[in-house]
């Protein structure tokens, strides 16, 4: 439930409201609007009675939520959430945020060329993993530590922000003392021990879709991120499973604006994973940016033919400058931009 307060409410009408949660058993969450101040009702498992809201000064109206997922919808945050990185990105609103690299930290020299030529095409977010969900066990499984070492040195250089997967519960910490988003992958969407520690660690969330969930699965999962107190939650689309074999996974463009309706939070869509194919990243990444997608995560690695994974997915770098090119066009069409105020950002930390 919401109690959404009148413009002219004092702090004491925020306050009694907060007190009247308090002793009915609930948790007050305030959420300070623009406009007007919300107070958002947590902890209860069913119907909450609203006789004793409508009665106090300054209240202008109680709403029950009815989706399943509370805090991610957008009946509980009208506004949508713009989550601001250290180097001055941002994530949603009007920008259409580019985060691009290479599928693993390989290499010292892999990493920094990766990381200098995204940045150059106009990336602000580098992408890389240290810590790999393979789903063979004779995989290369990641650089582990040293690798997050290799992603700051990277972020040291250029200016850009990281974003890199944490595993399992226990890596949790480690990864958020190097990174500026912690990655959340597809099979690990349901894991809600690690979804709970991640939630608490202080730093954003990206958070794939698991290559079976539904939307309200997926929302739901990101309802445990801001139920630990995170709320710089980023959604991300990465194909699901599909009957017919034409393409490693359906990347589901639907997804994009049927999420956006749902929830506050920025919507991103990856057209790596969802395609599997360096051919088709390109029309996947401009459709997506077409449907409204806040930003897009992309591979892209010096030498692709000698990735140590997803090579035949990964994006040469010349093949990313001119799909920004492409990009650019696309989101100035749609009155969006790829966030260059973000760029000068960046431009002057690195
Ligand atoms: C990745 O981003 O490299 C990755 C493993 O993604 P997903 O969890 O979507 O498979
Ligand atoms: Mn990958």
């Amino acid at each position: 439930m919401l109690v959404v307060m009148d413009h002219r409410a004092s702090e004491e009408d925020v306050e009694a409201v907060v007190q009247t949660i308090e002793e009915m058993g609930y948790e007050p969450e305030p959420i300070p609007g623009r406009q007007r101040t919300a107070i958002g009702v947590v902890g209860n498992d069913g119907y909450v009675d609203e006789d004793p809201f409508v009665a106090l000064d300054g209240v202008r109206e109680v709403i029950h939520v009815s989706r399943p997922y509370k805090q991610v919808s957008r009946e509980w945050r009208p506004e949508e959430t713009v989550i601001e990185l250290p180097n001055g990105a941002t994530i949603g609103g009007e920008g259409v945020t580019i985060m691009a690299g290479p599928c693993s930290v390989e290499s010292e020299e892999q990493i920094l060329e990766a990381a200098r030529r995204v940045k150059r095409a106009g990336a602000t977010v580098l992408r890389g993993g240290a810590f790999k969900p393979r789903t063979s066990p004779y995989s290369f499984q990641g650089l582990g530590e040293p690798g997050l070492e290799l992603l700051a040195r990277a972020r040291e250089e250029t200016g850009l922000a990281i974003v890199t997967e944490a595993l399992d519960p226990s890596g949790v910490e480690l990864v958020a003392r190097y990174t500026d988003i912690i990655q959340i992958g597809a099979r690990n969407m349901q894991n809600y021990s690690l979804l709970r520690a991640a939630g608490s660690a202080g730093k954003p969330v990206m958070l794939k879709r698991g290559i079976s969930a539904t939307l309200r699965e997926w929302l739901l999962a990101a309802e445990y991120l801001l139920n630990e107190g995170e709320s710089r939650v980023i959604l991300c689309e990465r194909g699901v499973r599909n009957f017919d074999d034409h393409a490693r996974y359906l990347l589901d463009l639907t997804a994009v604006p049927s999420a956006k309706q749902e929830t506050h939070l920025p919507v991103i869509a990856d057209p790596s994973h969802g395609t599997g194919d360096r051919k088709k990243v390109p029309p996947m990444a401009r459709a997506a940016v077409a449907a409204g997608a806040d930003g897009l995560l992309v591979e892209v690695h010096p030498d692709p033919p000698h990735a140590l994974s997803d090579g035949a997915q990964s994006l040469t770098p010349d093949r990313f400058d001119e799909l920004m090119e492409e990009l650019e066009a696309i989101a100035a069409s749609i009155d969006r931009h790829l966030t260059p105020a973000v760029r000068e950002a960046v431009e002057a930390a690195g």
